[in-house]
């Protein structure tokens, strides 16, 4: 059935004029929260995501803890007005759902069993959603958590690939995501390329869903640049106050000169 809505030109250009691999635009700020131990704000496309880590902190309530190591604990959630109609506030399934998935991708990269009995607690607020916003909240949560300082082996990066229109395409937009034949968000560690979270909504041929998953994992690691771009921007500020040489002493009353008396210059006629 002809998709109401085409979101191919003849040239194979999307909606938004992107080519089929080509990533909407991403910006990333590190440190974006002086209360948090760690935050960063992500716009990528349409979404606006901000992150906030808190931790490693003793764990509550205290029967969820850990002996062995720490929990990652991860809490995803839209604001009511980060979509076109209201968002019911507080959690639903989705929520929770990408609350968990998140959990464990930033679970497999944090040193765990040197904090046992305590969590480190992620907080992702979507304040604008435009598809693809697990991949954003878990993108920006890294780097909140590296600015935390948590010990971590890597960052996770994430981003989606699918299909819409018959095509393949990375980075579904709002409508390739609504109106799409397959959506398939993944996240990697890039240092070891392993795979953290890979979820698949509708359907791909072996075939696809491997040039899909290619296609994602390149892109993650161009947003891996980003995100260490960002960390880097947040540690040279800090850099830069720390260089900073303190001003000169005020020199002691005995070494000041006593200024040269000013002697008024006559004026002509006078
Ligand atoms: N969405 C919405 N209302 C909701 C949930 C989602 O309008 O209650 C939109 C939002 O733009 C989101 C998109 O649908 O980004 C796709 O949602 P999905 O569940 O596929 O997760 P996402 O792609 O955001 O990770």
């Amino acid at each position: 059935m002809e998709p109401e809505v085409k979101l191919l030109d003849e040239n194979k250009r999307r909606l938004d004029g992107r080519a089929v691999d080509e990533l909407r635009p991403i910006k990333i700020e590190a440190g974006v929260l002086n209360r948090a131990d760690g935050s960063a704000y992500l716009e990528w496309g349409g979404n606006k995501v901000l992150a906030a880590v808190y931790g490693p902190r003793e764990a509550h309530p205290r029967h969820r803890q850990d002996p062995a190591r720490a929990l990652v604990q991860c809490r995803y959630n839209m604001a009511a007005f980060s979509v076109s109609d209201r968002k019911r506030p507080g959690p639903d399934r989705r929520s929770v759902e990408i609350s968990k998935v998140v959990s464990e991708a930033l679970g497999h990269v944090v040193f765990k069993e040197q904090f046992p009995r305590t969590s480190v607690d992620v907080f992702i607020e979507v304040l604008q959603a435009e598809a693809g916003t697990r991949c954003a909240g878990l993108t920006a949560a890294a780097v909140a958590m590296a600015d935390a300082g948590i010990p971590m082996r890597d960052l996770v990066v994430s981003c989606a690939a699918g299909k819409a229109d018959g095509t393949l395409l990375l980075d579904l937009g709002k409508e390739e995501d609504n109106l799409g034949e397959a959506d398939l968000p993944v996240a990697i560690v890039p240092r070891t390329g392993e795979i953290v979270l890979l979820q698949m909504d509708g359907h791909l041929t072996p075939e696809e869903l491997e040039k899909s998953l290619k296609s994602a994992i390149d892109a993650c690691h161009k947003i891996y640049e980003i995100q260490k771009d960002a960390l880097r921007r947040r540690y040279a500020v800090t850099a830069e106050h720390e260089d900073t040489p303190p001003p000169p002493e005020a020199p002691k009353p005995e070494e000041v000169e006593a200024p040269e008396p000013v002697v008024p210059e006559t004026q002509e006629g006078e």
